[in-house]
């Protein structure tokens, strides 16, 4: 059995996950529970103690490095602060490291999902020994984690990296965060889903309606994929749309921080070849040099839906680590 154990938490707006892992990010035993956000913050702190305690069982004290938390929304993440996390209701300002200390009497280190994600993939998953990396997530939202000279990229105030709100079109459509023209707001699955609606209300044919019963408020940018799949070509141009845009927005990352490798994970890349190959070619396109894109492969992400837990797991290792937390 291992030496190093860690306790991984997943705070997510439907479920909280946890996880006991070893240091090379085997998952020993986990849980999951319903978040019930809605409750309100005391009640799902109370979940997540209890998460914990059902994952570490009658694990030795002295095996135990520390616990992770990875949570929505921005995270100051040395003073392990949950800002404002957008699908928590009332939760401003959290300071989880600190309640989680004293219930547990361990290390406690708190940060950003898709931030942590970057970490994630860099230990244990597609970027393994890449020190130059960065991470995109494309679901809901848009967000995304910047590895640079194996430092996880934090900003001043700890908020860097939000890849999903670089502006990509200046008179585009409103963000959820109140900006124009955000990525996200271009390519996320709900955006997909807005222009696969607004594609079917012009009564072109599409498999899309037909998934549906004609239902539009049906249509998800899964349900899109299922057409894409099928070879339907209205579905594989919205994919290819929103390839597009992520290509723009990686274009923009590319040049301002020159990395070796670029990993998208998230459920719309279950598109495949149908979201990566419009990527590539933006990319390959719009990039001001072939040296910008020819070394730096764009992959899907490897770990899935353990990205989080085990986001958290590699937060607690790097705290041992590296400078993040000085
Ligand atoms: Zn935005």
């Amino acid at each position: 059995m291992a030496e190093k154990l860690i306790v991984g938490v997943d705070l997510g707006g439907t479920q909280i996950r946890a996880a006991l892992a070893d240091d090379e990010g085997s998952i020993l035993r986990r849980t999951s529970c319903l978040t019930l956000a809605e409750e309100g913050v005391k009640p799902v702190v109370g979940r997540i103690k209890g998460a914990i305690y059902e994952v570490m069982g009658a694990t030795e004290r002295e095996q135990l490095q520390g616990i992770g938390i990875v949570a929505p929304g921005p995270v100051a993440l040395r003073k392990g602060i949950v800002r404002d996390a957008p699908n928590l209701p009332g939760w401003k300002n959290v300071p989880l490291k600190t309640l989680m200390e004293a219930e547990f009497g361990l290390p406690v280190v708190v940060g950003n999902d898709a931030n942590l994600a970057a970490l994630a993939e860099q230990r244990f998953g597609a970027g393994q020994g890449v020190s130059d990396l960065i991470y995109i997530t494309v679901s809901t939202g848009i967000g995304g984690g910047i590895i640079a000279d194996n430092r996880l990229l934090l900003g001043a105030q700890g908020f860097a990296a939000e890849v999903g709100h670089q502006t990509i079109e200046a008179h585009g459509p409103r963000c959820k965060c109140g900006n124009i023209g955000c990525l996200e707001a271009l390519a996320a699955g709900p955006a997909i889903a807005r222009c696969a609606r607004e594609l079917v209300r012009t009564g072109i044919g599409t498999a899309i309606a037909d998934l549906v019963g004609g239902d539009l408020d049906k249509i998800t940018a899964k349900v899109v994929n299922r057409a894409a799949q099928a070879g339907d070509p209205v579905a594989i141009e919205l994919f290819r749309q929103a390839g597009f845009y992520i290509g723009v927005g990686i274009v923009n990352l590319l040049h301002l921080f020159n990395p070796s490798l670029i990993v998208i994970g998230g459920s719309v890349t279950k598109a495949g070849d149908l979201l990566f190959e419009p990527i590539r070619a933006t990319v390959r396109e719009r990039a001001m040099a072939s040296y910008y894109w020819e070394n730096t492969p764009i992959v899907p992400a490897t770990l899935g839906d353990d990205v989080g837990l085990l986001g958290a797991v590699a937060l607690v290792l790097l705290r041992n680590t590296t400078a993040n937390f000085e």
